[in-house]
């Protein structure tokens, strides 16, 4: 066995190696290596074990790139399992209409919200699209982010949402982090549709899925199944569409009221069911019944004040697997540190840290189907990893990041 890239002598390695997805009891199991040492050649994980058994099992080669990890802990890199993160157009503004009291609906009433997104992503090109996001991209590298789903989103019109998904692909061929495309041309009723959103599914589903999957541009459908958005049959019928074109289905469910999202994701078999702020005992068990993973967002709760998060606790004592992202979006999602995400996690849903750590690598690799090659420190699996100083605990730490390293394939992408 031949190594060209080390990080040796670590003092803890949560491996969070699988069987995934993790769920229950076994959400906790992160499969810790105390004085660990993980190898790579040409950017597959071909050792992961004591430091002292690395040098009689591996071969190092002479100028293979070693990492000195003492006093720290390696985590799996995060998979960020929900972003909005391509699109046009400046809402922060919509902070400070929420921090004077102003609620999402009222926001989007008065003309901001989504569809003040679109006006902006229309307007782009798709260089300008690709210029605006790359830096985001850097910013999540930093926070430890290996791989993160793309949505587009934010065109609701044919050209437009294949616009954002090519930049999403250029994107994804351009930086290191891995992207993975999904395809959410039911985000909202743009403003040409007012009232009439079941001609705007029509829509979406007699044009823009089939032309979407032809182009082989998105692997997902997403639909914002929400009072504001689509109802559960427009959802239904737009993931069973997807379906049938070959995009796997994931949906907006339960985040600003009940909406029936969950029940609708356990129907058309989701592969994940995101937000989940509103959802209930009823909808957990269908979700648990069905497979589905619940992929929390807790900065977006955070963001919009909704004064209340996802059930995680209940969640993962039902048997729902629990996977996280930042829902970095121009609106409420200002924040795409995975990091914080599990910051969150722990103080405001009462996830522990190990549950909080699988919910953000493995069971998050998981919802986006790619679970066989990311998510866990183990032999055959990408190397994807984050040396971070100190303890698991220093990555709940607000202020100076604990993060040191970022290594995306056996690569360094991000070093301190
Ligand atoms: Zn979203």
């Amino acid at each position: 066995m031949t190594a060209d890239f080390v990080i040796e002598r670590a003092d803890l390695v949560a491996t969070c190696a699988g069987p995934a997805p993790r769920r229950g009891a076994a959400q906790r199991e992160i499969t810790a290596v105390r004085g660990g040492s993980i190898a790579a050649y040409e950017g597959r994980i071909v050792f992961v074990g004591p430091a002292d058994a690395l040098e009689r099992q591996v071969h190092i080669e002479p100028e293979a790139v070693r990492i000195d990890a003492r006093g720290c802990t390696v985590v799996p890199g995060f998979v960020d399992a929900h972003t909005h993160l391509v699109y046009a157009g400046d809402r922060r503004d919509e902070l400070r209409q929420r921090l004077e009291g102003a609620t999402y609906g009222e926001i989007a009433a008065a003309g901001g919200g989504i569809l003040r997104t679109v006006e902006a992503t229309r307007a782009a090109s798709e260089d300008d699209l690709v210029r605006a996001a790359r830096p985001r991209l850097d910013d999540m590298a930093a926070s430890g982010t290996t791989t993160c789903e793309v949505k587009s989103g934010y065109g609701l019109a044919t050209e437009a949402e294949i616009r954002q998904l090519r930049a999403i692909r250029r994107l994804d061929a351009a930086h290191p982090i891995d992207l993975v495309p999904t395809f959410l041309g039911a985000h909202a009723v743009p403003a040409e549709y007012r009232s009439r959103s079941d001609d705007y599914a029509a829509v979406v589903i007699d044009e823009m899925i089939p032309k979407v999957a032809a182009s082989g541009l998105a692997e997902w459908c997403d639909v914002f199944c929400e009072a504001s958005a689509f109802t559960p049959a427009q959802s239904a019928a737009v993931l069973r569409a997807g379906t049938r074109a070959g995009l796997a289905p994931r949906i907006h469910a339960d985040e600003l009221a009940p909406s029936g999202g969950a029940r609708v994701a356990a129907e058309v078999g989701a592969r994940s069911a995101d937000h989940l702020v509103f959802v209930d005992k009823e909808g957990a068990a269908a979700l648990a019944a069905a497979d589905v993973c619940a992929v929390l967002l807790p900065i977006a709760a955070l963001y919009l004040k909704l004064g209340r998060y996802a059930p995680a606790r209940m969640l993962i004592e039902g048997g729902v697997p629990v996977a996280l992202g930042t829902d970095l979006n121009p609106g409420a999602g200002l924040s795409s540190s995975m990091p914080f995400a599990i910051t969150l996690a722990c103080f405001a849903m009462d996830m522990t840290l190990e549950e909080a750590l699988v919910a953000a690598t493995l069971n998050a690799a998981w919802s986006l189907d790619r679970a066989g090659t990311i998510g866990s420190l183990e032999t055959g699996k990408l190397l994807d990893g984050v040396v971070v100083e100190g303890d698991p605990t220093d990555l709940v730490r607000v202020g100076g990041s604990a993060i040191r390293t970022v290594v995306k394939r056996g690569k360094v992408i991000y070093s301190r």
